[in-house]
């Protein structure tokens, strides 16, 4: 066995036995994984209150299947303001469990990681903003290979120029234009285009977005999150009560 050192953001604490902690985490180096900090909430020495919700650390990890072990912790930042605002507080824990059931054990991606602690930083920077969920999703979706097609329509390949009338179809994923539709959900124009400079600019708080475009961007990115995580997520009654 050998002993690694990582960064990381804590998606997830478990109290286990009388002291010791298990913590789920997504670290730089080897993807997600699963640790245990023996001792954690009895002594303070080795891990010195690092071990908090949405921080990030660097750890020294004996990496191991299944079950690795935390040797040792150390702040990077503990993005507390988040916990300033119980908005931004639902908002990262949704975003750690996304990650938690999105990312695979184990395996790296590094835009992802630089994603996750960008969102952090925004929520422990600046009050809540509805429009850094959607910002935040659509560029998971893209990263992790799930990008929907926002450049033209998936039947006649009319582009998507923010003028031309569209229609969600919740039942297969899509948007089409308006024309090309059977049933479906009219969106606003301009849907497309806006989702596609959440991609290119890459920076949260870049892009504003009005009440229909987020009411619209909320229904579109609902339905393939949820095509992907497949369940209902424990945190996202949380967010919706603060939305
Ligand atoms: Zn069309």
């Amino acid at each position: 066995m050998r002993s690694i050192q990582v960064e990381a953001v804590v998606l997830k604490l478990l109290d286990y036995r009388e002291a010791d902690v298990i913590a789920t985490l997504f670290t730089r180096e080897q993807g997600k994984l699963r640790g245990i900090a023996p001792g954690a909430r009895k002594s303070r020495k080795r891990f010195g209150g690092s071990l908090d919700l949405f921080a990030r650390l660097t750890l020294t990890i004996r990496l191991r299947d299944g079950l690795s072990g935390i040797q040792e912790a150390a702040i990077v930042t503990l993005s507390h303001h988040i916990r300033e605002e119980l908005a931004r507080v639902a908002l990262a824990g949704y975003a750690c469990e996304l990650t938690d059931i999105l990312l695979p054990d184990g395996m790296p991606n590094l835009r992802y990681y630089r994603l996750l602690c960008a969102l952090l930083e925004r929520l422990d920077g600046a009050p809540h903003s509805p429009a850094d969920r959607r910002f935040f999703e659509i560029n998971l979706l893209n990263i992790l290979g799930y990008r929907p097609e926002l450049e033209r329509c998936s039947v006649c390949a009319a582009p998507f120029d923010g003028t031309r009338p569209l229609t969600f179809h919740p039942s297969a994923h899509l948007l089409t234009c308006r024309g090309c539709a059977g049933s479906g959900r009219p969106v606003t124009p301009t849907i497309a285009p806006l989702l596609r400079s959440c991609l290119s600019t890459g920076r949260f708080g870049a892009i504003g977005f009005t009440d229909d475009q987020l009411a619209d961007a909320g229904l579109f990115l609902d339905n393939l999150i949820a095509r992907h995580t497949g369940k209902e997520l424990k945190s996202l009654r949380f967010l919706r009560e603060m939305g």
